[in-house]
C-alpha cells in the first residue's frame, strides 16, 4: 500500500497467510490509458505470468521465481488480459494472464483433494514450472512477500477468464480501468472484480472450543467451521447460522476477530469468535466427518503436535491456524 498507509506486522489479519501485499494500487491513475501503457513499456515492470488459474514460475537453480520482465512474459505464449497490481518501491506490477492453449493439462487425478494434483505444463518450456499456488505456499517456496501479489493477481484474473460476456445482456464486455473493471459497450453495464465472503469462526463455550474436520483434511487435523456469507445476512447471523447447520450450537455473542484473502478461487475469509449457548452437537455429516469439543489443553497440544489422540492444528497458512492460536494464548475477544 502507499507509503502513506500503515503496514501494521503485529495485526492477526497480516499472519496470516496472502496477507501481506503493500502495494500501492494507484486507483487515481487506473483509467489513464497513457500512463498505464508508459508502465507495461517500462523495462523495470515487472509480470506474474497465470496460466489456466496457476502461477508460472521460472525455475532457478535453487527455487523459483514468479517475476518476468515483459519480453520473458510475452515470450511464454499468447496473452490475454495484462492487469495491473500496484506499484511497490520503484517497481510497478502486472499480472499477464495466458491464454488457455498455451498450458497443457497432462494428468488428472483427484480433483476433489485438498491439494490439485493435475500437472500443467508449457510444452518445450522446461525452464518453466506452473505450479498451484496453495502447495507452493505450504512449501514456502517463495519469499513470504509474494504470495500476496500472486494471489491478488490469480484471483483477478480467474474473474476476467470467466467473465469476458457480459452478465446483464450476453455480449463480450472490454477490459477496462487497467483490469480493475469490465464494461459493456451494447447495456453500458459496468462490472467489477468479486470477492465472496465466507465467515470461519471458533465458537467457545466454558473454556473448550468447537473445531470440525472434513473428511479431505489431513489426517488428525481440526479446523474452525466454515461458510459463504449469504445475501441478506450480517457476519454476525452467517456465523449464527453457519454453527447451527453444522453442528446444532447455538451462538449468541459474535467478536470479529481477523480476516485474510483466500484467492481460491476469490474469497475474503472472516474469522470470528462466538459465544455458545449449549454444549450438545449434531454432526452435519453431509458437510463433517466430525466435529467436537477440544479444551484449552488438548489446543496447546495439538500445536506442540504431542496431542495422545494425533490431533493437530490447521496450517499456518490457513487463519484458522491463527484465530486458535490467539484464543489459546488469550488474545481473543472474551464475552465476559
Ligand atoms: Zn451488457
Amino acid at each position: 500500500m502507499p507509503d502513506s498507509l500503515p503496514f501494521i506486522p503485529a495485526e492477526l489479519s497480516a499472519q496470516t497467510g496472502f496477507a501481506v501485499n503493500p502495494l500501492d494500487r494507484l486507483s487515481s491513475r487506473r483509467d489513464d490509458a497513457d500512463f498505464i501503457a508508459a508502465l507495461k513499456a517500462d523495462p523495470s515492470s515487472r509480470f506474474v505470468v497465470i496460466g489456466r488459474d496457476r502461477p508460472v514460475l521460472k525455475r532457478l537453480a535453487s527455487g523459483y521465481d514468479p517475476l518476468f520482465t515483459r519480453a520473458e512474459a510475452e515470450e511464454i505464449g499468447q496473452g490475454r488480459e495484462c492487469a495491473l497490481l500496484g506499484v511497490r518501491g520503484d517497481t510497478v506490477y502486472f499480472a499477464q494472464l495466458l491464454d488457455d492453449s498455451v498450458v497443457s493439462i497432462v494428468d488428472v487425478a483427484d480433483e476433489g483433494g485438498l491439494i490439485d494434483t493435475r500437472q500443467f505444463v508449457i510444452p518445450d518450456r522446461d525452464d518453466l514450472f506452473v505450479h498451484d499456488l496453495r502447495p507452493m505456499a505450504i512449501e514456502g517456496a517463495l519469499p513470504p512477500d509474494l504470495y500476496g501479489l500472486l494471489s491478488q493477481a490469480k484471483s483477478r484474473l480467474h474473474w476476467h477468464r470467466r467473465h469476458r460476456y457480459c452478465s446483464n445482456c450476453g455480449e463480450m464486455s472490454d477490459f477496462a480501468g487497467a483490469g480493475w473493471r469490465r464494461e459493456c459497450k451494447a447495456c453500458k453495464g459496468l462490472h467489477f472484480p468479486r470477492t465472496d465472503p465466507v465467515v470461519i469462526m471458533l465458537a467457545v463455550h466454558d473454556g473448550d472450543c468447537l473445531l470440525g474436520r472434513q473428511p479431505r483434511f489431513n489426517k488428525g487435523m481440526y479446523s474452525a467451521l466454515a461458510g459463504f456469507l449469504e445475501p441478506g445476512e450480517t457476519i454476525e447471523d452467517a456465523v449464527r447460522r453457519e454453527i447451527w447447520e453444522e453442528s446444532a450450537i447455538r451462538i449468541g455473542r459474535v467478536a470479529y476477530m481477523a480476516s485474510q484473502p483466500w484467492p481460491f478461487p476469490a474469497s475474503l475469509m472472516i474469522g470470528c469468535i462466538g459465544e455458545a449457548l449449549n454444549r450438545d452437537i449434531v454432526v452435519d455429516r453431509t458437510e463433517l466427518e466430525d466435529c467436537r469439543w477440544f479444551s484449552h489443553a488438548d489446543v496447546v497440544r495439538m500445536f506442540e503436535r504431542n496431542h495422545p489422540d494425533g490431533y493437530l492444528a490447521p496450517h499456518h497458512l490457513a487463519i484458522a491456524h491463527h484465530l486458535l492460536r490467539a484464543w489459546r494464548d488469550g488474545e481473543a475477544p472474551g464475552f465476559e
